[in-house]
């Protein structure tokens, strides 16, 4: 749940889309664009599809099945010269395996060292993040994902319009949240949007430029406080940079692990026995690596959520049992929570409890 995406500006919405769409900035609460009750359908599976698949590139599969048709390539070329041509080749290789071993080993340090200084300490969290890409790199990508889903949405007359009682009710709740959190830099200089999904779905979501979604169905189970703490969390993402981050790691897994592990095994093993063991290679790094750190954002958006909604004077202990209540409605977490983008309901559900003292703290220094 509350998964992450990638978007930026509206201008190149139509207007059809920003019917259904307000822009929420520290200033205005309201919802400046106003049409005529359109009939909603609730037929929007598809559309959910494609959000689930947004954050990431299909590039990525692509390099992959490249990097196995050269590798095949190679080994075909390979295996083509005659016996007395790859023995030279091999007895060449052997002569020079110290320039070929340090010549690899140079390329992966500079590699590193290029990684190194793409480091950043987030004042945040107090810790060293690495973001490869610049946040308009991540705004262009985004703002093709936002077009398409946005276009999607209203075509399939997805989304709650703007005089909505839900979307305004939403939209109240984040503007208090936006109004007392104005002292923060990265809330006060960026521009909020709000769009309202008519779906039962009890979701959330955010692009990395301020598109915040959120489910009728979230709505509907969540009060007023819970709704501030999940809107805190979608502003903690975007607060955070966890999309730049995330891509970034992705990009250095693929860079310093996958990539050179693929291409030895594609030259190494047939064709289909190395698509197969790249494919396994990915599974691996992308359950190791992928989703746990997926998770550690998470919690880390949680926490920061919390505080943001204390700030704006909402109750501590409502984060808590929000995720207690969806532990009972989910049930208990299952033995693939390995499997999972996000920490069980049970999880989340101990450490906002734990949060909360410190919530309380926030609460008395905004004079709640
Ligand atoms: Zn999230």
């Amino acid at each position: 749940m509350f998964s992450l995406l990638v978007s930026r500006n509206v201008s190149f919405l139509s207007t059809p889309t920003a019917r259904y769409m307000s822009y929420i900035s520290r200033k205005s609460g309201l919802p400046y664009f106003k049409t005529p009750n359109p009939a909603l359908r609730t037929s929007c599976k598809q559309v959910l599809q494609i959000q689930n698949h947004i954050c990431h590139t299909g590039r990525r599969g692509f390099s992959s099945l490249l990097t196995v048709i050269g590798g095949a390539a190679v080994r075909r070329w390979w295996f083509k010269r005659p016996p007395e041509t790859r023995r030279r080749y091999t007895n060449t290789a052997r002569t020079y395996r110290l320039t070929i071993i340090g010549m690899t080993t140079a390329f992966m340090c500079l590699i590193g060292t290029f990684l190194s200084c793409c480091m950043e300490l987030d004042p945040w969290t107090d810790l060293w993040r690495l973001f490869v890409f610049s946040e308009r790199t991540i705004e262009v990508y985004d703002r093709i994902n936002v077009a398409a889903i946005l276009a999607e949405m209203t075509g399939k007359r997805c989304l709650l319009e703007t005089e909505h009682p839900t979307y305004r009710r939403v939209a109240s709740v984040m503007s208090r949240l936006l109004d007392a959190n104005n002292g923060v830099d990265e809330i006060r200089n960026r521009q909020w949007s709000l769009v309202v999904v008519n779906h039962p779905t009890v979701n959330a979501f955010v692009s990395a430029s301020g598109f915040i979604f959120v489910f009728s169905g979230l709505a509907a189970m969540a009060n007023d406080d819970q709704l501030s703490i999940i809107v805190g969390h979608e502003l903690a993402h975007v607060m955070l940079r966890h999309t730049n981050h995330i891509t970034s790691v992705n990009f250095a897994v693929h860079l310093l692990c996958l990539t050179p592990v693929s291409m030895v095994l594609s030259v190494a093993l047939p064709f289909l026995w190395a698509m197969l063991a790249v494919m396994m290679c990915r599974l691996v790094l992308y359950v190791c690596v992928g989703l746990t750190k997926e998770r550690s954002l998470e919690t880390e958006a949680d926490g920061l959520g919390l505080l943001l909604a204390a700030n704006a004077c909402v109750d501590g202990t409502q984060g808590y049992l929000f995720w207690e209540a969806m532990s009972k409605i989910y049930g208990p977490s299952t033995r693939t929570w390995w499997l999972e983008t996000h920490p069980t309901n049970e999880i989340r559900a101990r450490h906002l409890h734990s949060l909360i003292p410190a919530a309380t703290e926030l609460q008395k220094l905004a004079k709640c």
